[in-house]
């Protein structure tokens, strides 16, 4: 009964951190900042900046805070 339990708090801790990796990140296309073929993406709702290549959205959320808040 311990491990069923023990399972099932894994088990939302990783859809917790899985959803933490994915965070709500508004991508706004910056055409006046693309750069070596690149397109340029801001994040409106970290300021994370990223450079991915024609037709690509950026998948994962950079926020260059993220370290000092954990
Ligand atoms: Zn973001």
């Amino acid at each position: 009964m311990v491990v069923v339990v023990g399972l099932i708090i894994a088990f939302v801790l990783v859809a917790i951190f899985a959803r933490r990796g994915v965070r709500m990140c508004r991508w706004r296309m910056d055409r006046t900042r693309d750069r070596d073929g690149l397109q340029f993406f801001r994040c409106a709702a970290c300021g994370a900046e990223v450079l991915v290549p024609p037709g690509k959205m950026p998948q994962d959320c950079r926020d260059p805070r993220r370290a000092g808040q954990g």
